[in-house]
């Protein structure tokens, strides 16, 4: 099954993510990911990624879809991945469907999770991370273990939330009638409870 979870940043894609790992057994492909180990590692690539990402800015098709077609390739993807954070533009998802087509594969569903603004700065603010095993938390919502010690990623910042919900609004929703004029997408609502969301998420899959 090839998936995508769809939405502003913040939305709770990576979160409901990780819980669809075990479900359904196919692995979470997040450019975000991706590229955070990129700047992370300081090659030539990262420090270009940085550039971008810094300011709130989408890294540029061709660069996200060569990262892509390389993931893609990998056996753990062989079964299937549920796409987080690609695509997010049209060109994005018309070279995904190239990409899967070479594998005789083809996206099942997307998933749209649609939350309110005023919630997604509040979300991207509080958003903590545990550099260790990459897991997310949220100081109000989702709170890390006490002793933990946890990250901000450094765009989780109110202006640049925002540059990025304007980025989510002009370059992403717009590729969505793409995969509704395939009967492929499921709007759910993304404002509950992390649980209550999974639910929705499940029903909506029918898994
Ligand atoms: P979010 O929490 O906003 O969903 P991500 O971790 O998916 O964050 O992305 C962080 C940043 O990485 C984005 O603001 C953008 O600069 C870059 N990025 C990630 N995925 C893509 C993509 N598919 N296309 C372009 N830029 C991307
Ligand atoms: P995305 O991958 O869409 O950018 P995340 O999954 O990282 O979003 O979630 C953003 C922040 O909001 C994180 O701090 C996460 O713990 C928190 N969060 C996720 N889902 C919910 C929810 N249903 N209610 C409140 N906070 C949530």
């Amino acid at each position: 099954m090839d998936l995508i979870l769809f939405g502003p940043p913040g939305a709770g894609k990576g979160t409901q993510a990780a819980r669809l790992i075990d479900l359904l057994e196919i692995p979470q492909i997040s450019t975000g990911d991706m590229m955070r180990a990129a700047r992370k590692s300081g090659t030539e690539l990262g420090k270009k990624f940085d550039s971008y990402m810094s300011d709130g800015k989408l890294v540029p098709d061709e660069m996200v879809i060569a990262l892509m077609e390389e993931r893609l390739t990998q056996p753990d993807a062989a079964k299937g991945a549920i796409f987080d954070g690609f695509p997010r533009t049209q060109n994005q998802a018309e070279a995904l469907d190239v990409l899967l087509e070479k594998l005789g594969r083809k996206i099942s569903k997307l998933v749209v999770l649609e939350v309110p603004v005023k919630n997604i700065v509040e979300r991207v603010v509080g958003r903590r991370v545990d550099p260790a095993s990459g897991q997310t938390y949220h100081i109000r919502y989702n709170p890390p273990p006490s002793g933990l010690e946890v990250i901000q990623r450094s765009d989780d910042t109110e202006d640049v939330v925002h540059q990025r919900y304007e980025g989510y609004k002009a370059k992403t929703e717009p590729a969505l009638p793409y995969y509704e004029a395939r009967g492929l997408v499921a709007r759910v609502d993304g404002v509950g409870s992390l649980d209550e969301v999974f639910e929705r998420i499940k029903n909506a899959l029918g898994v």
